[in-house]
């Protein structure tokens, strides 16, 4: 692979204060695609820069931009590791085919990237909870106005030392179910990880955040009866002794943590359903006290404990605004496994030297 490498590296953070995604690496991955070229090129080492954007850029008008997001770690013996890549990947490419994106092989861009974190591991924080967030996307690159598909596009992948993703840690989060706005609907792009996703639930959040509420917990666009997820997070529920989670019906991220948190959960012998959740059995079970613990699940944060759930205006307090047994089960067992304190029995660790 070609690797051109920075004349000047930057001078490293505090890595003991280490927000999320706010300072990049030295160096990214690019690889480019043109249909008139046979496809994709190879993928590149560069030195961290900015892009050469036309301003008639397909990506600002039209919006194909995928991405991904997940982490590599360096355990107390100095052992570079990943978690669950390929899962990354192979979602990215699930996500470009449903944005008319050109998908692209594997094997090759996991071989670059760790050839990439290779390169950066003076960057990968060890403290407890921090980690090197890495941050593959896709943009159509193509220079025309008039809806279709570019025929050229960027790969990249871009690295960032983090610490944790909520500013209070692992404090229960406060959220709010929309029962106006949607993310998602069925036949639409909730199942693919795009940009526009976001860009569509930034209102709703901005409306939860000047109530009070750290996130959204959004509802199904039909008839906004069942709960479908958070903005960055799957969302699971333990409900009279059960963790319940919504089903994937199309319109939720198959988020990769939440399927860790499914298969640690039925292989330990926890009953398990995945399944249509709806608000009324939520708010039901937080009335007669069945409500035991709900939490968030996300690559950026992992687990998150939620301690509040409101729904026009009333809120249901979980757990005492505690953390829950299982929630800090799960929160151990998969940073735990992350960080290879723990025995990787699901095979989800890729060593990268
Ligand atoms: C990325 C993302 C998640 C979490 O997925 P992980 O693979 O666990 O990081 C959940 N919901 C949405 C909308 C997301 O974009």
């Amino acid at each position: 692979m070609k690797i051109t490498k920075a004349t000047e590296l930057k001078q490293k953070p505090d890595f003991t204060k280490l927000s999320f995604g706010k300072i990049f690496t030295d160096h990214m991955i690019t690889m480019e695609y043109d249909e008139s070229k046979g496809g994709w090129a190879e993928p590149e080492i560069v030195p961290y820069g900015r892009f050469d954007i036309n301003p008639a850029s397909c990506v600002l008008h039209y919006g194909q931009g995928i991405f991904e997001g997940l982490k590599a770690y360096k355990n107390a013996e100095g052992r570079i590791t990943m978690f669950r890549p390929t899962d990354n990947f192979k979602r990215m490419n699930k996500s470009a085919t449903r944005l008319c994106m050109p998908t692209f092989d594997i094997d090759v861009v996991v071989d670059a990237l760790k050839q990439l974190v290779l390169l950066e591991q003076d960057w990968i924080p060890t403290a407890v909870g921090t980690s090197l967030y890495i941050r593959p996307f896709m943009i159509g690159n193509e220079d025309f106005l008039g809806v279709h598909p570019s025929k050229k596009y960027i790969f990249s992948i871009i690295l960032s030392p983090v610490g944790s993703y909520y500013s209070g840690g692992l404090t229960p989060t406060k959220i709010m179910i929309e029962d106006q706005l949607t993310r998602a609907s069925n036949g639409g792009t909730g199942e693919a990880k795009c940009s526009g996703n976001y860009a569509a639930s930034l209102l709703g959040a901005e409306k939860a955040k000047k109530l009070g509420y750290d996130q959204v917990l959004w509802l199904d666009a039909a008839e906004k009866k069942y709960v479908e997820e958070v903005g960055a997070m799957n969302i699971f529920f333990v409900i009279d002794g059960t963790v319940v989670t919504p089903m994937l019906d199309g319109s939720i991220l198959a988020g990769i943590t939440r399927n860790s948190a499914l298969q640690i959960l039925r292989k330990n012998g926890y009953k398990v359903e995945e399944r249509h959740v709806s608000v009324k059995e939520i708010l039901e079970a937080g009335k007669n006290g069945k409500l035991e613990e709900a939490f968030g699940t996300g690559t950026a944060a992992v687990i998150s404990p939620v301690g509040v759930i409101a729904y026009k205006g009333k809120e249901v307090v979980i757990n005492e605004n505690k953390m829950g047994k299982i929630t800090e089960y799960l929160y151990d067992q998969i940073t735990g496994i992350q960080t290879e304190r723990y025995n990787d029995e699901f095979g989800w660790v890729v060593g990268v030297k």
